[in-house]
């Protein structure tokens, strides 16, 4: 799968708001959007009121940059989640954060996703004992996530968790202080558990149509 190259704070300063794509260097006044950069371009300026359609692409843009993750397979996530019984939306970001990218970042043994993301093709992740390296594998609760016992693996998670900044680990997974460090899916993720100022609704309103 294709994966984007470009220069990455470009993206939060889009979207206008910090998606923590770069680890450590997100939580300085460093972070382009901390230090106001405003929006990419030589017009930034002259951008009008936004349309309807404009707002809801933004979300639909926020939550694919979050997530790094291109417009065929996040269709893909939507068309599942639109399969579904239940809140489409809701549906949707839970199965985003299913990824294991975004779980291997979530328990600290990467600083960001798209360094998590490397983590898991280099085949540093196991789950439930075995290797995955497919970093959109969907992890379900009782699932084991661990890192491989190997030094190289054991030292490139421990470097990252002690990184200085760290965002909490969300309530649906554990981790467990071992050497490989280890981690559990407790339960599915809710919308509550994701911490991205995002309105799922107007997604499932611009793919709907
Ligand atoms: Fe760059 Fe991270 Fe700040 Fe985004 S959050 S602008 S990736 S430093």
């Amino acid at each position: 799968m294709g994966r984007y190259t470009g220069p990455v704070c470009r993206l939060c300063r889009r979207e206008g708001l910090q998606l923590f794509l770069k680890g450590a260097r997100c939580h300085t006044n460093k972070c382009a959007v901390v230090r106001r950069d405003g929006m990419p371009g030589m017009h930034q300026f002259r951008r009008g009121k936004a349309s309807e359609y404009a707002i809801r692409l933004r979300e639909k843009q926020k939550v694919k940059r979050f997530y790094g993750i291109f417009e065929r397979q996040f269709r893909k996530y939507y068309a599942e989640a639109a399969r579904k019984t239940g809140n489409t939306g809701d549906l949707l970001m839970s199965l985003l954060e299913r990824r294991l990218d975004n779980v291997v970042a979530r328990l600290h043994f990467a600083v960001s996703r798209p360094q998590a993301r490397q983590f898991i093709r280099h085949g540093h992740v196991l789950v439930n004992g075995k290797k995955v390296d497919i970093p959109s594998y969907l992890v379900k609760p009782g699932d084991q996530v661990s890192v491989k016992n190997r030094e190289q693996s054991r030292n490139l998670a421990l470097e990252s968790s002690q990184a200085e900044f760290l965002a909490p680990i969300p309530d649906w997974l554990d981790r467990i202080s071992s050497d490989p460090p280890e981690g559990r899916v407790s339960r599915l993720p809710s919308i509550q558990d994701i911490g991205l100022p995002v309105t799922p609704q107007l997604i499932v309103e611009l793919l709907s149509r």
